[in-house]
């Protein structure tokens, strides 16, 4: 039976997870939140007092269990959801998911989940480097206030608390790092379609996507 894949990639709180979870469930597809993986080796490496500098030092890797649960990411049978999240994760996950070895490593696991399933994915190189062959790419953009605001709004549920100015720092220092990387830097699919949210609600922007593919079955 075919497959369908769908790839939404964009900058830091563009509100992406968010939008591929909604997505995924209208159509009852499952949902991979890529990001979600790299934070989860950047808290088991600062767990094992590891050099996050160090590309070698991330063989464990391999013997590293990922289960995505209702939502949640569960590493080695633990739920780390929320603990991902938080800052000390925040601020050096972009250094660790920089790392040539790291992204092989990973980007070879997503593949092999995505294998034969109708799935949405969300991250940064989805659409031209994890599934080049996705049947939809969408590359999500704000301009970073919105997204400062929207992060600031998701901690809080999630029970975190940074102020709106750190967010938006952090924003703005994750995407400098992640777009000038040298392995597969943050940037859209050349046949992505870009969606700009700034201001569009989140349902908005469910919308169109769900839109877009109905369009194509019809
Ligand atoms: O999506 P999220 O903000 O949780 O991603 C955390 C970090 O993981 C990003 O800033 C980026 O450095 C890295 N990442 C990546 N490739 C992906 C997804 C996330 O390099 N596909």
């Amino acid at each position: 039976m075919k497959t369908v894949q769908i790839a939404i990639d964009g900058p830091a709180g563009a509100g992406k997870s968010t939008i591929a979870k909604r997505v995924a469930k209208s159509l009852g597809y499952i949902h991979i939140d890529t990001g979600a993986m790299y934070r989860a080796i950047t808290l088991k490496a600062i767990r094992c007092h590891l050099d996050l500098s160090d590309q070698n030092a991330f063989d464990f890797i391999d013997q590293t269990r990922f289960d995505y649960v209702d939502g949640a990411i569960i590493m080695d049978g633990e739920d780390v959801s929320r603990r991902i999240r938080e800052r000390d994760i925040s601020n050096s996950v972009s250094l660790v998911s920089s790392h040539y070895i790291v992204r092989e490593k990973i980007v070879a696991r997503q593949q092999r989940l995505s294998k034969d399933l109708d799935i949405v994915m969300d991250g940064r190189d989805i659409g031209y480097n994890v599934l080049p062959r996705a049947n939809y790419k969408f590359y999500l953009t704000a301009d970073v206030k919105t997204r400062a605001l929207r992060r600031y709004k998701e901690n809080l549920d999630r029970g975190i608390e940074n102020t709106i100015a750190e967010l938006e720092e952090e924003i703005n220092a994750r995407d400098a790092f992640d777009t000038r990387r040298e392995h597969s830097p943050l940037k859209p699919a050349s046949d992505a379609i870009v969606i700009d949210t700034s201001n569009m609600s989140i349902e908005a922007v469910v919308d169109t996507i769900i839109a877009k593919i109905r369009e194509d079955e019809a």
